[in-house]
């Protein structure tokens, strides 16, 4: 039984007639009748009330590379704290991190309660100013982010969101003053893909998406390429084609590779020709930052300047092992401005 520290009102909800309640974090909008739980798992109506049942539940914590996330244009080389819990609003059934995403907080061998103040504390013994939000899907426990992140702000740490994106407006306003930069993933460029394998909604994805890189937050995009589901030349270039209208041509854009993960595991890797072909189509539509991602040493992981050509970033996986920029991020064979948000990462800490 779940423990009633864990357990919290929820901030956006209405209440319908019969005890029903009407959850309006995300697009699905649950209608939820009393004693049941939205589609993410983790919401509940409790006595007409709705709640969150994962306030403070932390499923892991480590501390990754900045680059990750992915974020490559984002502090580059920046050791960020990332942390999860259990749920998600969508149903991916290749998801890679389903043993906490596909569970209710009932289901986990292990987790942690960190409550805000704690974790804050955390943040700062550890001397690392990067926070994110990650692993599954952060929407979820939207009262315990934004209770942290609020904390956190004042320390000067930047906050990070890998999400999916599937927000709505109203939550989102509240939440984008506190947060610095965020990882989107479009899952597909096609509705009906969403509808029947992600269970969400594509329109709610790019809206969110969207209304981030308008209020000036720090935005890159992943698309995972699935073979035989969203791998479509003519898919992928109406997704590229609404990146650069939406998010402009700057805005870093990582085609990744699939592996085999849940309830795709009978699924093949995505051939290496495939992610080429994307990846010359997102740089041909004129997408500056392209860039090939679960594919260690491909020269798809390299950032080139825009206006010479010549490689400015050199990587390896998530290691930058070739530097190009000066220090106003200026390339040094042209002098072009390469959009990377703050500085190469050098220190260790900011209380140091
Ligand atoms: S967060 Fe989304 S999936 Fe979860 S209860 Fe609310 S509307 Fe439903």
């Amino acid at each position: 039984m779940l423990h009633k520290k864990y357990i919290r009102e929820a901030a956006y909800y209405n209440t319908l007639g019969d005890r029903r309640v009407q959850c309006t974090l995300c697009p699905h909008m649950c209608i939820i009748p009393e004693g049941r739980r939205g589609l993410c798992g983790v919401r509940e109506n409790i006595g007409g009330k709705l709640h969150t049942l994962n306030y403070a539940l932390v499923s892991s914590l480590a501390i990754d590379p900045i680059e990750k996330k992915p974020l490559f244009h984002f502090y580059p080389e920046a050791p960020i704290i990332s942390i999860s819990t259990v749920g998600c609003n969508f149903k991916c059934p290749w998801c890679q991190n389903w043993s906490i995403s596909q569970v209710g907080p009932e289901d986990l061998y292990y987790h942690d309660y960190i409550p805000p103040e704690e974790m804050r504390d955390r943040i700062r013994k550890y001397g690392v100013p990067f926070l994110a939000f990650t692993y599954n899907e952060p929407i979820i426990w939207y009262e315990y982010m934004l209770d942290v992140a609020k904390l956190v702000k004042k320390d000067g740490v930047k906050v990070v969101l890998v999400t999916n994106g599937h927000i709505n407006l109203e939550p989102l306003d509240e939440l984008i003053p506190y947060i610095d930069a965020v990882n989107v993933d479009v899952k597909a460029f096609n509705p009906n893909t969403y509808t029947r394998y992600i269970k969400g909604k594509l329109e709610g994805v790019l809206q969110a998406t969207k209304e981030l890189k308008d209020r000036g937050i720090h935005v890159e995009t992943t698309y995972l390429v699935i073979p035989d589901l969203n791998d479509s030349v003519d898919e992928f270039r109406k997704m590229v084609k609404w990146h650069i209208d939406a998010l402009g041509d700057e805005t870093p854009l990582h085609i990744s590779r699939f592996f085999p993960y849940y309830k795709f595991i009978d699924k093949i890797p995505t051939p290496i020709d495939k992610l080429e072909e994307l990846w010359k189509v997102a740089r041909e539509e004129g997408i500056l930052y392209a860039y090939v991602g679960n594919l260690p040493g491909h020269r798809g992981e390299n950032t080139y300047c825009p206006s010479c050509g010549k490689p400015v970033i050199k990587r390896i996986g998530f290691e930058i092992i070739s530097w190009k920029l000066n220090d106003e991020n200026r390339c040094k064979y042209c002098d072009h401005r390469i959009a990377i948000t703050g500085h190469r990462w050098r220190g260790r800490s900011i209380w140091i």
